[in-house]
């Protein structure tokens, strides 16, 4: 609601805003750190700054007691409804390498993986192969041609690529072939809703030639499909809040996800967060009223557990807080997508710290970025497409609704 309306009531001039993301960044107190969590524990400055002339609050990415994916957690503070716009990771797959997905494409995941003579799977990542051994396999899997139907193979790195799938009356309501674990044969291409049936068998033929080119090669000699989407045209960020937005993003997901809503992609060079930066602000000066930047490692420390790690990440972080300050942006948001709790070593469904600086703030009211600090914050606790109305609304791009 908050966002259809906002949509309506939005401005197409303003100030600029940065949405900085650290994936995954909200936690749980950590034992070891005498119960404080990541956020807690890092020396963080600069942040500290911030959050004492900005404004906290935190956000549910989808809803109280729901653990989101990146995608859906993404989308939600972009603006979206996360439950009206689910995409599948194959279609963010190859959005985020840049390929052009028409309208009706179907696209799902590769992994190349390992098996032995009995086609049962050794290893679902043959053993994380290089990604120019990756590119070799795509290679060797472009000829593939089906009647009716058009196919285009392409990597991403290392042990995973995408396929996607182009012609009439295709369907996404296909189970993915990996069995999730090793010692089980792949599985075979069944539907999962009606409908699916030119899609299934469009994608078993295609899994049947693949096959064949992949059995004698080494390591990977077979592979997996996961995430099968189909591409439906998408409201941008333009369409909804008159945005011209733009996005910094490392890994292709992200990427996926930000072109979904019609963010031009910046890369950073060098890629790393200090290019991400540099990125930020060039976009800006390009006169991009919206940017969004990405940075994953907090999330990857959370899943591995690895909480000592997620605390450097996160001091990382924030050695890069004056140089985004510099960038010039009118309002900067720093939240997460999602929590990526350290002793859970998964994503979870606790809420997501928020800090809002700039335009006019209920300021003073927090010391610290901190999970604790955010939830007494003076912008409470609201639904991560909820966010979206509150930067626009600090950057002056909201009208009054209503005389
Ligand atoms: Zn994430």
């Amino acid at each position: 609601m908050s966002s259809d309306l906002a949509s309506q009531l939005s401005l197409d001039h303003g100030g600029t805003i940065l949405l900085a993301v650290m994936d995954g960044v909200g936690d749980i107190p950590i034992p070891e750190f005498g119960g404080l969590t990541p956020l807690e524990k890092a020396r963080t400055p600069n942040l500290d700054k911030l959050a004492s002339a900005g404004a906290l609050g935190q956000h549910l990415p989808v809803g109280r007691g729901i653990t989101p994916g990146s995608g859906p957690g993404h989308l939600s503070i972009f603006g979206y409804d996360p439950v009206k716009y689910l995409v599948g990771r194959g279609a963010l797959a190859a959005l985020g390498i840049d390929f052009k997905l028409q309208h009706g494409d179907l696209a799902a995941r590769i992994n190349f993986c390992t098996l032995d003579s009995d086609g049962i799977v050794l290893d679902r990542r043959a053993g994380r192969i290089s990604t120019e051994l990756c590119i070799e396999l795509v290679a060797a899997l472009k000829p593939i041609s089906i009647p009716g139907v058009e196919v285009f193979v392409e990597p991403v790195k290392e042990h995973r690529a995408c396929v996607i799938f182009r012609g009439q009356g295709l369907s996404e309501g296909i189970h993915d072939t990996d069995p999730g674990l090793v010692g089980e044969k792949p599985l075979e291409i069944t539907a999962s809703a009606p409908g699916a049936e030119l899609a299934v068998e469009a994608v078993s033929e295609f899994v049947r030639k693949a096959s064949l080119i992949l059995k004698d090669k080494s390591p990977a000699n077979g592979l997996l499909l996961r995430g099968f989407a189909l591409h439906e045209d998408f409201p941008t960020l333009t369409d909804l809040f008159k945005l011209n937005p733009a996005a910094v993003a490392l890994y292709p997901m992200y990427r996926g996800v930000a072109s979904l809503a019609g963010m031009e992609q910046y890369s950073s060079e060098p890629a790393d967060l200090d290019g991400e930066v540099q990125a930020a602000k060039k976009a800006l000066m390009d006169g991009r009223d919206f940017v969004f930047l990405h940075h994953k490692y907090t999330d990857s420390s959370g899943e591995d557990g690895d909480h000592k790690r997620k605390v450097a990440e996160i001091e990382k972080f924030d050695r890069a807080v004056p140089g985004l300050l510099d960038c010039g942006f009118d309002v900067i948001c720093i939240t997460g997508d999602h929590s990526t709790p350290c002793p859970m070593k998964l994503h979870s469904w606790h809420p997501v710290p928020v800090l809002i600086h700039g335009g006019p703030q209920r300021t003073g009211w927090s010391g610290r970025f901190t999970e604790r600090e955010a939830a007494a914050g003076a912008l409470g606790t609201f639904n991560g497409d909820e966010l979206m109305p509150l930067m626009l609304a600090a950057a002056g791009r909201l009208a009054k609704f209503g005389a």
